[in-house]
């Protein structure tokens, strides 16, 4: 069986999702994971936002907005007037949901519930499509399978076995229907795999079930070799390892979720990402073969904060660097890039909320710098020392940008650079001009 995700564009219309519809058409048993339509959780966010902050009035004139954007595309999506009607039937009762939360006691578990309509509410609606058109499909409840540990993360077992349950519940079907970035927490609350987590759901599902394939099916042709929101005429690359996909994904590459290739990764399961606009594009495969000697893509990962550490004699003071890491763990907060000197060590962060208490505790050690707004740029390919000479061609692309961090030799896959925010722009073109054109 293979797994097949459309992220928010594919699906973000009518007519979109009749093109999706036709793209899974053919006969093969597969499970299809969307994701909400496009725009509808940032929507979301913005409700959950004014809920918090009491703006009531606010809210609810996001609510009606959404609310009629969905009544249009009913009334799009849908031939016979039995099926427009289950279709307002069904925003209609998601809304009523939505707005029985302009109460006063908005916490975090009302705020999770209201993420969580957008990709309930996508799936629904498609299965009613498929249904209207004679199609043999299912819903699959995410939310009776998804689940994540404490450490918020997935509770792999556990969702081994609960996917298998609600599919014998199904019976065999063609197409199974289910919902992305939606779950629940250690707790049974309903929870999320964080933003673009859709990807992630993918491949989960793709390990739990050990799929044939994970496709994600998305608005282009597969990953490029830089960032197209940045630069121009990027191109589409046919094959990547897992370890330069994972890189790539981690360190800025939207197209797929941060850690959405490890599950397929530890289950040797190919990932192929295509694009729903162009259904006949090659797209990229994901997959364990490691092209050799290449410098494949560029990546960026925005809104990094650098800290500096300087201590007397940092590397004979053994233990030092443990009681620095020790700060971080204790405030759950992962560390990026790191590098040390004689006297000092750097680390990034991207995750900011106990900056300032991690600040304090390691002034313990030695004087404290901060730089916020900084950006790591990343290239990404077979880059070995062995292959002479990638080193130095990348660092003359970047001879007029000022580098905060250099980090290279963690994995053969990657070299990291920190630079200030406002120089990416140009040092994504710089790379892509020295490195692939
Ligand atoms: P979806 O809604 O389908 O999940 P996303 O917006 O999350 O889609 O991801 C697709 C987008 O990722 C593309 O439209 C593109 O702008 C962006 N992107 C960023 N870096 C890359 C890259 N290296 N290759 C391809 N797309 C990229
Ligand atoms: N709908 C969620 C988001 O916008 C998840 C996803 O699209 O992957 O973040
Ligand atoms: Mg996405």
């Amino acid at each position: 069986m293979k797994v097949l995700k459309f992220g928010g564009t594919s699906v973000g219309s009518a007519q979109r999702m009749k093109e999706v519809a036709e793209i899974i058409s053919d006969n093969s048993q597969k499970i299809v994971v969307l994701s909400a339509m496009s725009g509808t959780t940032n929507s979301l966010v913005e409700i959950a936002n004014n809920l918090y902050q009491k703006k009531h009035d606010e809210a609810n004139t996001i609510i009606s907005t959404l609310e009629k954007k969905y009544e249009q595309e009913v009334e799009l999506l849908y031939s016979a007037t039995e099926y427009k009607t289950k279709g307002k039937e069904l925003i209609k009762s998601h809304f009523d949901f939505i707005r029985s939360f302009t109460v006063d006691m908005f916490t975090v578990f009302e705020e999770k519930s209201i993420l969580a309509q957008g990709e309930l509410i996508s799936t629904a609606l498609f299965h009613f499509f498929l249904q209207e058109n004679g199609h043999d499909s299912a819903l699959l409840p995410a939310l009776d399978y998804m689940r994540i540990d404490k450490n918020n993360e997935p509770d792999m077992d556990y969702i081994k076995e609960n996917i298998a349950n609600v599919i014998k519940e199904q019976g065999q079907k063609n197409i199974y229907i289910t919902q992305g970035y939606i779950c629940r927490n250690a707790f049974g609350e309903i929870d999320n795999l964080q933003r673009g987590g859709s990807d992630y759901s993918a491949s989960l599902i793709g390990s739990a079930i050990a799929a044939d394939e994970i496709q994600i099916w998305t608005d282009i042709d597969g990953m490029h070799n830089n960032d197209p929101r940045y630069v121009e005429n990027t191109k589409s690359l046919s094959e990547l390892s897992y370890d330069e996909a994972a890189e790539l994904a981690y360190f800025g590459a939207k197209i797929l979720h941060p850690t959405s290739v490890l599950p397929a990764k530890l289950a040797n399961i190919p990932v192929r990402l295509l694009n729903t606009m162009a259904p006949e594009a090659e797209g990229t495969l994901i997959s364990s073969k490691q092209r050799k000697h290449r410098m494949a893509a560029v990546a960026a990962k925005d809104g990094i904060t650098a800290i500096k550490i300087k201590s007397g004699r940092m590397l004979l003071a053994y233990g030092f660097l443990r009681k620095v890491f020790e700060i971080f763990e204790s405030y759950k907060t992962p560390i990026d890039m790191i590098t040390t000197s004689e006297v000092g060590v750097s680390v990034t962060i991207d995750e900011n909320q106990h900056l300032e208490e991690i600040v304090n505790d390691l002034k313990k050690y030695g004087s404290v710098e901060v730089d916020t707004d900084q950006v790591i740029v990343c290239v990404v390919g077979d880059l070995i020392a062995e292959n002479k000479g990638y080193a130095s061609t990348i660092f003359e692309a970047m001879q007029n940008i000022p580098i905060r961090m250099i980090s290279y030799g963690g994995s053969n896959y990657n070299l990291s650079l920190l630079i200030n925010a406002q120089d990416k722009k140009q040092a994504l073109n710089l790379l892509s001009d020295q490195l692939f054109n």
